[in-house]
């Protein structure tokens, strides 16, 4: 009796610590934006880095969920949609929200083939949607598929867990801020996703006033060519805790609810066996002669053929198993 008492009070526990739990990981990608946000169970993907990012989440992916209730692709540039072909490939996912259904361009073509091929529809939000993800509450603020600068269609949402609260701002710049200071929508979160990489056309200091967050997260790559995060941001965000994933690699927010914890993990880095070309889509050893001819904006590093061929990569005939 006693043994199955104290059998039952441990699956409670167990069960406890699995759901009533926000985590957040907002990935490192290198240059670009990828956060995975996943609640009692249920998980939600931000964003997918560059192409070269699609072997580091189709992993992580493959780790840490079964499925995805929601893609958000927060506008179609490659270092926000490169990786969502591998996250189609990884796990089976239910609706891809957009600020766009039709694009240009070979990354967003990818995306569209493994979202047909699992039947997965790609819809524009209305502003002020919400919707559940486990105990948490997902609302789109902002979503302006007209917006002149790309950067501007961005969807902007906010995460809401008990009292705790993150804001995602894509790479949405100043004229977005501005429409959302003036339509009074609910911007203040504890934890901000920097818009834009940190980039200076982004972050004004009336924004960043009003969301007035604790703790503010930048993704960009290290060294990257763009200066990302410019001074300017670094300045609006005096006082604020900021966490950059080019200095600490993935980061994580934990949330019951009430308190936030944070930590990094850097547990899933990809050791790569294979270097994939996502120009040619073959994969290749990493000293094979075609790997010294492609330009490092090709290059897909790639943990194992059985990966690479997951991921859409046909084999180089000269690199046998
Ligand atoms: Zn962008
Ligand atoms: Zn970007």
């Amino acid at each position: 009796m006693k043994k199955t008492l104290s059998l039952i009070l441990l699956l409670i526990l167990a069960t406890s610590a699995a759901y009533a739990d926000l985590s957040v990981h907002f990935l490192d990608v290198g240059q670009g934006d990828a956060t995975l946000v996943v609640c009692d169970g249920e998980a939600m993907l931000i964003d997918g880095g560059s192409p070269s990012a699609s072997q580091f989440l189709f992993t992580y992916l493959r780790q840490e969920v079964v499925s995805l209730s929601a893609i958000v692709a927060t506008h179609p540039h490659d270092d926000h949609i490169g990786g969502l072909a591998a996250a189609l490939n990884a796990v089976p996912v239910d609706v891809i929200y957009s600020p766009v259904t039709t694009w240009n361009g070979k990354t967003w073509k990818s995306l569209v083939k493994y979202a047909s091929a699992q039947v997965t529809p790609i819809v524009i939000p209305q502003e002020r949607d919400s919707f559940p993800l486990g105990g948490a509450t997902v609302t789109i603020l902002h979503c302006w598929p007209e917006a002149w600068a790309e950067n501007d269609m961005s969807i902007v949402l906010r995460v809401d867990y008990g009292s705790t609260s993150f804001l995602f701002t894509g790479d949405a710049e100043k004229m977005s801020e501005y429409m959302m200071l003036t339509e009074r929508v609910p911007l203040k979160a504890d934890v901000l996703k920097v818009a834009h990489h940190g980039s200076r056309y982004c972050s004004s200091p009336e924004f960043i006033e009003a969301v007035a967050p604790s703790w503010a997260v930048i993704s960009c790559g290290e060294g990257n060519p763009y200066g990302h995060p410019h001074e300017e941001t670094l300045r609006a965000l005096a006082g604020v805790k900021v966490l950059r994933t080019d200095q600490l690699g993935t980061i994580v927010f934990h949330s019951d609810g009430q308190t936030l914890t944070v930590s990094t993990a850097d547990v899933h880095e990809v050791t790569a066996t294979y270097i994939g070309n996502r120009n040619s889509m073959k994969f290749h050893y990493p000293d094979c002669a075609s790997v010294a001819d492609m330009t490092e904006h090709n290059k897909v590093p790639l943990a194992s053929r059985e990966d690479a061929i997951a991921l859409g990569y046909k084999p180089c005939g000269s690199c046998k198993p």
